[in-house]
């Protein structure tokens, strides 16, 4: 079958980290052009707007959106106005009301939204679903630390007012979303601020879910040394743990055999899916998780934020 062309928009960490090799390997997709301010990638070529490219490479028919949550609105304007079919990066925009106009925007142009959630790739995820689906769940416990100054070097963007410690912290709720048998709420939150910055550095979260079982989640932006990504689900038979961002999973402290295979792969995959059976998916109940904690939270003052402190 012929390989769907597609184009990358907003060449930083995650795209050259992930998407382009990704589509280098893919059976499914061509990186067939960039959309950039000033990127260049070999022997692909590059334009300044949805527009300019459609005009050259007219045959382009999805786009994978890149770019920083904030601003993402013409871009996906433009993209829709010439047809395109379109997967975003998380976090999916800068608001709820500019997400779901995203998805509006799709049906209205009778093309494809994928809101993606690479985490809810990891391989230990849908295993973990499913052994969780029929559990009465007793008790979850999610810390995600890490290192803002390694995943996000210099990236100014991170610290405007809204996302910063949920940039990685929706990753854990867009899992816990994935593999909890019931819907989570969100019942209380505390949010911690660099004295410099408008965005939290750390967050402490407490979710229920309709069973009453209690869900408290700890993201930090400041862990140094090792990196800390688990979910620890307690049910009425047994204990499962999902490590190393849903990589691995174990029933009980005993290892589950997962099939290995990166995150990227598998979100493209999905995309293809959805291209095949022509399906949207526009799951955003992780950014409403998020957008809840900025309602309910309670606000403290850290110390001020330095990159290379
Ligand atoms: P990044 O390194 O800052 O790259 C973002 C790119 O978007 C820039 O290089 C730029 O590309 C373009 N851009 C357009 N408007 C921009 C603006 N106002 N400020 C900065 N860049 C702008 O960011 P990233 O780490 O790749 O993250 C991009 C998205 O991927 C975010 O939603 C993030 O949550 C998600 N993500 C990141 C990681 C990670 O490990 N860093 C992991 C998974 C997902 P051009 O120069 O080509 O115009």
């Amino acid at each position: 079958m012929a390989k769907t062309r597609i184009a990358l928009a907003g060449i930083g960490k995650i795209a050259r980290d992930q998407h382009i090799p990704t589509l280098a390997n893919s059976d499914g997709f061509e990186l067939a052009a960039i959309v950039t301010s000033h990127a260049q990638v070999d022997g692909v070529p590059a334009f300044r707007t949805v527009t300019e490219m459609m005009q050259a490479l007219p045959d382009i028919q999805a786009l994978s959106v890149c770019t920083p949550p904030r601003g993402r609105q013409a871009l996906l304007e433009e993209a829709f106005a010439h047809g395109l079919d379109v997967m975003i990066e998380k976090p999916p925009a800068a608001t709820v009301s500019e997400a779901t106009g995203f998805a509006d925007m799709a049906a209205k142009a009778n093309k494809l939204l994928y809101v993606t959630w690479h985490s809810r790739e990891g391989a230990a995820v849908e295993p973990a679903r499913a052994w969780l689906k029929d559990k009465g769940i007793r008790r979850v416990d999610i810390a995600w630390k890490e290192d803002v100054r390694v995943w996000h070097p210099g990236q100014e963007w991170i610290w405007e007012p809204g996302i910063g410690v949920f940039d990685p912290g929706i990753n854990a709720l867009s899992v816990l979303t994935a593999i909890m048998p019931r819907p989570v709420r969100l019942e209380d939150a505390e949010l911690r601020f660099p004295s410099n910055k408008d965005a939290p550095i750390a967050a402490s979260l407490t979710m229920s879910e309709p069973q009453g079982a209690v869900i408290r989640a700890e993201f930090d932006f400041d862990q140094r040394g090792p990196q800390t990504w688990d979910i620890v689900v307690q049910t009425d038979a047994g204990t499962a743990t999902l490590s190393i961002g849903g990589t691995r999973l174990a029933i009980d402290g005993e290892p589950v055999e997962v099939k290995e295979e990166p995150e990227y792969a598998r979100l493209y995959r999905h995309f293809a899916g959805l291209l095949a059976a022509r399906r949207s998916d526009t799951d955003l109940s992780p950014f409403h998780l998020v957008a809840d904690a900025f309602l309910l939270g309670r606000r403290q003052t850290l110390g001020a934020f330095d990159w290379n402190g």
